[in-house]
């Protein structure tokens, strides 16, 4: 049995997603005639309250264009130090829309309002670049699967409208903070004026990511998903599959959220840990006392068919998801326990 606990985007299709994806009716979507992406958009732009929606083969090319639609190059993007659009997309940010980012030192991923307002760049002094853009990540990646409080969200929000500063949510992971806070894709919806969500994450879809907002912004969406290479021909087959997963998974989440919870709580009590972050969701990071090295941590494991991530600085992250089912767990937080 190999456990994989590297990330969530591991997951296979079910049978039954399967099933959806051989059976779905598809057209040429850069003609917009695939009628299983267009019902996804049209199901997601809704959720969201917002008008628009469009599908994109990753979460890195929906926020590229994201970033895209909100600045001119030489802007200056808002993010916090660990965001994935700075750390983790290939620099994209500086080559696909010539822009920097003024990195906020947050806690966990996340910032306040305030730290918002002391990295605005002031619009007069044209020697600085000109800040336009805000990108917040929900659940943060490097930030070990926190979850924003959706009060300083609102306050970050005004912040944005008072210095006209466009507002994103690389929302890779919204689902996952949606299921822990009992709040609405429409909360979110109400105050993002771009949201990107993945489908091939916790909902265990092969591939998969769209872009939601209104329509005065995302018009340019499809022409700069074309220059990026992301116009998809029957794509119908991987949107049916997006379908299937926020009619069939979303509910699952929570047993990601509790697995990830035993792991934690077994990695505090083990010897060779010197410290667990707390888990919101279905990351766990954590760091290794002096018995092993991260390296020599990982090979132990990996020699025993699990595997983990190393995520640098001396941290380890463990990813639980739909394919992680009870028997592996029960074999994993029983090899935790005998290191
Ligand atoms: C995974 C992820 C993405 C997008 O990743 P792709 O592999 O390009 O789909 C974006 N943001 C965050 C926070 C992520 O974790």
């Amino acid at each position: 049995m190999k456990i994989d606990l590297r990330s969530d985007t591991v997951t296979k299709p079910s049978d039954g997603m399967l099933n959806v994806m051989m059976n779905a009716r598809v057209g040429d979507d850069v003609y917009k005639e695939d009628e299983t992406v267009n019902k996804l958009e049209t199901r997601l732009a809704k959720l969201f309250g917002k008008s628009d929606a469009l599908f994109f083969p990753s979460g890195t090319m929906a926020n590229q264009t994201a970033i895209k639609l909100h600045t001119n190059p030489g802007d200056q993007v808002i993010c916090d130090k660990y965001a994935h659009i700075f750390n983790y997309e290939g620099g994209g940010a500086s080559f696909n829309s010539g822009v920097s980012c003024k990195l906020i030192d947050g806690f966990r991923g996340m910032f306040t309002a305030q730290q918002v307002e002391e990295a605005i760049n002031p619009p007069n002094f044209y020697h600085s670049p000109l800040s336009t853009l805000v990108a917040i990540e929900n659940t943060t990646n490097k930030g070990g699967g926190a979850c924003w409080d959706f009060k300083e969200l609102q306050k970050i929000k005004t912040v944005c409208e008072t210095n006209n500063l466009g507002f994103h949510l690389d929302g890779a992971r919204l689902w996952n903070a949606l299921a822990v806070k009992k709040e609405s894709a429409e909360d979110y919806g109400a105050i993002f004026d771009t949201i990107s969500v993945c489908l091939s994450k916790g909902l265990g879809c092969p591939i998969g990511s769209v872009l939601i907002g209104n329509a005065t912004i995302m018009k340019k969406a499809i022409r700069i998903r074309k220059i990026l290479g992301g116009g998809m021909r029957q794509v119908g087959f991987l949107a049916a599959a997006g379908l299937y997963a926020l009619d069939n998974t979303l509910d699952l989440l929570k047993h990601d959220h509790t697995k990830a919870k035993d792991i934690a709580s077994v990695l505090k009590q083990s010897s060779y840990v010197s410290g667990v972050e707390p888990v919101d969701t279905n990351i766990v990071i954590f760091t290794l006392g002096n018995k092993y090295t991260e390296t020599s941590f990982i090979e132990l494991l990996k020699r025993q068919n699990i595997l983990i991530s190393n995520m640098g600085d001396g941290k380890l992250r463990i990813v639980t998801h739909l394919n992680y089912n009870n028997s592996m767990h029960h074999v994993f937080l029983k090899a935790l326990k005998v290191l």
